[in-house]
């Protein structure tokens, strides 16, 4: 099973800590009560309060506002509890492994719901109070042992100790699978979100917004590609006629209707092998794989097709027509030593030079 980090919301994965925290805390506190361990006890009910106002927070949806401080709150009470707990029943018990289970908690709250610009400092103080209040611990009770003991306080027996160790080293490992099982979940969620986003970035860094047709850039690398496969293509270069004349008519955004019509020809026309590019304004140049005879046909059959638009704005037919200028690749293969960018250059030269021929002697054609 795949578990999705973004159904959970950071208040309701709080919450649900915070309800665990508040369950295991009255377990403690009604353990240390009936052992008459009043100030143990005493700490479990300000813990039980804690995790309750936090799921209260929760609720409100406020916690995410101030997960910093709720991150600092449920830290300090883990190390106080563990360091309190080792202090008087003595290291025998377990609670010390709250000290290291606290450092790769903190470290994951902090790293998703933390602020960026802390974490470090954080996570290196968590750390060290983590590792210093352990030490503390461990000496005070090879100096002097469990608290309960020198104030004459009865501690827990064999049984008892072996018992609370278990239940403390299970609950850890518990909560440590828990969260590396969170974490990879969000982290495979991140990366995802990532994936997603760099598509979407590399879409727009190669795609004209208005017409979704290829920009100048994405022509570079794909040139370049296709100059390393010899196959036979033409460089179509294209002109929307009198396309100042919609504009100054019908007005500009009726210029981008005309645009993204004409644009969507192109994109139907054009298959996974060519490319079809928003070389400026009006202007879309066109690469096709094939003879310059397949590729003639093909640019006939958009140049019908943007002619046959029949668009119509404000209740008026707007006449489309596109006039092509052609250059086919075998035609310039003279200089095999020359860059692909060189044969770029001469080939759109030619079919700008076509093009114009075009427009002088009537438009609306292809000229090869
Ligand atoms: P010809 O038949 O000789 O090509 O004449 P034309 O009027 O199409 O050519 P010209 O280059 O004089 O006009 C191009 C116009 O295209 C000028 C410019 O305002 C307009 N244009 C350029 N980009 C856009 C755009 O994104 N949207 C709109 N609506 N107009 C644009
Ligand atoms: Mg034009
Ligand atoms: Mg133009």
């Amino acid at each position: 099973m795949k578990i999705d980090a973004s159904k959970f919301s950071v208040d309701n994965k709080f919450r649900l800590i915070c309800i665990c925290c508040a369950v295991t805390h009255l377990t403690f506190l009604i353990e240390f009560a009936s052992l008459s361990y009043f100030l143990l006890a005493g700490f479990n009910v300000l813990s039980v309060t804690l995790y309750i106002c936090c799921a209260a927070a929760c609720d409100k949806g406020t916690v995410s506002e101030h997960a910093d401080n709720w991150i600092n709150a449920i830290y300090s009470e883990i190390v106080v509890h563990a360091f309190l707990c080792t202090l008087f029943l003595g290291v025998d018990v377990g609670f010390y492994v709250y000290y290291l289970l606290t450092i790769p908690i903190a470290a994951y709250c902090l790293f998703f719901y933390g602020s960026r610009e802390k974490f470090r400092k954080q996570i290196v103080l968590f750390t060290s109070a983590s590792v210093i209040l352990l030490i503390i611990s461990v000496v005070f009770d090879n100096i002097f042992g469990p608290f309960y003991e020198l104030m004459n306080i009865h501690t827990l027996n064999a049984t008892g100790t072996i018992i609370m160790k278990t239940v403390n080293i299970f609950f850890a490992m518990v909560c440590l699978c828990a969260f590396t099982l969170m974490f990879c979940a969000e982290i495979s969620g991140l990366i995802r979100e990532l994936g997603k986003k760099n598509d979407e970035l590399e879409y727009i860094a190669e795609h004209d917004a208005l017409t979704g047709l290829y920009n100048r850039h994405a022509l570079w690398g794909y040139f370049d590609e296709l100059m390393k496969k010899e196959e036979s293509f033409c460089v179509i270069m294209g002109d929307i006629d009198d396309f100042k004349k919609i504009n100054d008519t019908y007005g500009h955004d009726c210029g981008d209707i005309v645009l993204k019509n004409v644009a969507k020809v192109f994109l139907d026309e054009v298959r996974e092998e060519d490319i079809a590019v928003r070389w400026g304004g009006e202007e879309i140049l066109m690469i096709l794989i094939g003879t310059r005879n397949d590729c003639l046909a093909r640019t006939e059959k958009i140049r019908s097709h943007i002619n046959k638009l029949g668009l119509v704005y404000d209740e008026e037919n707007i006449n489309v027509s596109m006039t092509f200028g052609l250059a086919n690749y075998t035609e310039l293969k003279i200089n095999s030593g020359a860059q692909s960018s060189t044969y770029m250059d001469m080939l759109i030269s030619v079919a700008d030079k076509r093009l114009y021929e075009g427009k002088n002697s009537g438009k609306n054609k292809v000229v090869v």
